[in-house]
């Protein structure tokens, strides 16, 4: 069993870690099981610069190598400078990321270049609370924990925090129509964990007021701008939900945007073949009518899934003909556009059929009114009890879960996480 530390407090610190389990199980680790992730203070010493104590975020991930330990060092330097950590460092200095090597089965190395069990092992409390916490003897047999940490995190699934920057949107339309409330939010959806922040200017809701397209591209276009330090500085990934091509291209020329949410599904080829071109990733959501038209919905229960696999896959061809390569496409199955609540159900209890080989699956149920048919809680903004209880259903089924609340979603997450 060979378990190893990630630690990052530069940038986008989730990211740095998502991407560095990616690397390892490409390259050199099978079988990785990962642990939760614990926010902790920095460690550096009493002279050293400000801007050197920022948080760490760290986790473990245990798995098996065919690697002797000096090669896998070597592959785990490699992945660490390919990430972006310089080669030569201050030694408490700030890190994108930082990859060590704790234990390798029960292997003994005293080395200049390596030592096994890694030095610090037992002088960092959060080591050897994360091996108690994966249950790996003898560190299960701890009893004590206090002060390991000051918040806790998940990797899996990616949350998208939700900013709509709109009057009327239903759940939270008005509370972030202006820049400086929207540019709050975002700071607290990053600061609670969400992988990626969702902006829209464009409320979908059955009835909702059409704002003109220069509109919709002010609006957005302003938070974009009042947030660029900060989205900059923590190289936020933002995503931007549109029916409008224009809207997102002239976005795209303008900001670094990581996804573009086609909330109709039916960019033209053009837009779509310049998007393509981009960096972008394209998230294509099944709707019939957006804005939402009532009771126009999907035709039949009985085929419901398989209408929206075939959907899926012919868009997935689309656009692979435009010029996307799979792995930038995301599937959202659309829940409340077009669907009864008993359709909205039916495809959360079947989103396993729904997750394509071919490319990721997001799910938007945040506080929607489907849960009408289970609750009594009318009231949007009060449902997330419900919507968090139904993201536990379908945790691993995910790649993107799109919320409102952040911070509860991980709290939730990181419960399930703990006792898996
Ligand atoms: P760090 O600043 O934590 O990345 O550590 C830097 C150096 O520690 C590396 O260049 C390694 O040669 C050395 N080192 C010693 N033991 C270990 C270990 N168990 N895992 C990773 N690096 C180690």
């Amino acid at each position: 069993m060979i378990v190893i530390s990630l630690g990052t407090n530069l940038g986008n610190r989730l990211d740095n870690l998502s991407r560095a389990i990616n690397l390892m199980s490409e390259r050199c680790l099978k079988n990785l099981k990962t642990s939760i992730i614990l926010e902790t203070e920095a460690i550096v010493p009493s002279d050293a610069p400000n801007n050197w104590n920022k948080p760490y975020l760290n986790m473990i991930a245990v798995g098996t190598t065919n690697l002797p330990p000096h090669n896998l060092l070597h592959e785990l330097k490699k992945i660490e400078r390919e990430i972006g950590r310089p080669k030569i460092y201050d030694r408490w200095s700030p890190r994108i990321i930082d990859l060590d090597i704790l234990l390798y089965d029960d292997v003994l190395i005293n080395e200049p270049d390596l030592t096994i069990p890694h030095k610090e092992l037992y002088n960092r409390s959060f080591f050897l609370h994360l091996l108690a916490l994966l249950n790996i003897f003898p560190w299960s047999e701890q009893r004590e924990f206090k002060n390991t940490f000051t918040k806790t995190l998940t990797l899996y699934p990616k949350f998208v925090g939700i900013v709509n920057v709109t009057e009327d949107s239903f759940s939270d339309g008005g509370k972030y129509n202006y820049v400086e409330d929207a540019c709050q939010q975002i700071l607290k959806l990053s600061k609670d964990g969400a992988s990626v922040i969702e902006l829209g200017a464009q409320s979908t809701k059955d009835g909702a007021t059409i704002v003109s397209e220069s509109e919709e591209y002010k609006k957005l276009d302003d938070v974009l701008t009042e947030a660029e330090a900060f989205i900059g500085e923590h190289k936020i990934k933002v995503s931007i939900d549109t029916f409008r091509s224009e809207v997102a291209l002239r976005l795209l020329k303008k900001h670094d945007i990581s996804i573009i949410n086609n909330v109709n599904g039916i960019f033209d080829e053009m837009s779509l073949r310049q998007i393509a071109n981009s960096a972008c990733n394209l998230c294509f959501v099944h709707s019939l009518d957006v804005p939402v038209v009532s009771n126009r919905v999907m035709e039949s229960n009985s085929t419901l899934i398989r209408d929206l696999m075939s959907w899926q896959d012919m868009h997935i061809e689309r656009l692979l003909s435009l010029g996307f390569d799979e792995e930038r496409l995301i599937f959202d199955p659309g829940i409340g556009f077009g669907k009864t609540s008993y359709q909205c159900i039916n495809i959360l209890q079947n989103l396993a059929k729904l997750r394509s080989a071919n490319c990721r699956l997001m799910v938007g149920h945040s506080r929607k009114s489907y849960m009408n048919t289970f609750s009594e809680e009318k009231i949007p903004v009060n449902r997330d009890i419900e919507t968090i209880a139904n993201s536990l259903s379908i945790l691993d089924k995910v790649d993107f879960l799109r919320v409102h609340n952040v911070r509860d979603h991980m709290r939730a997450a990181v419960a399930y996480q703990s006792c898996q």
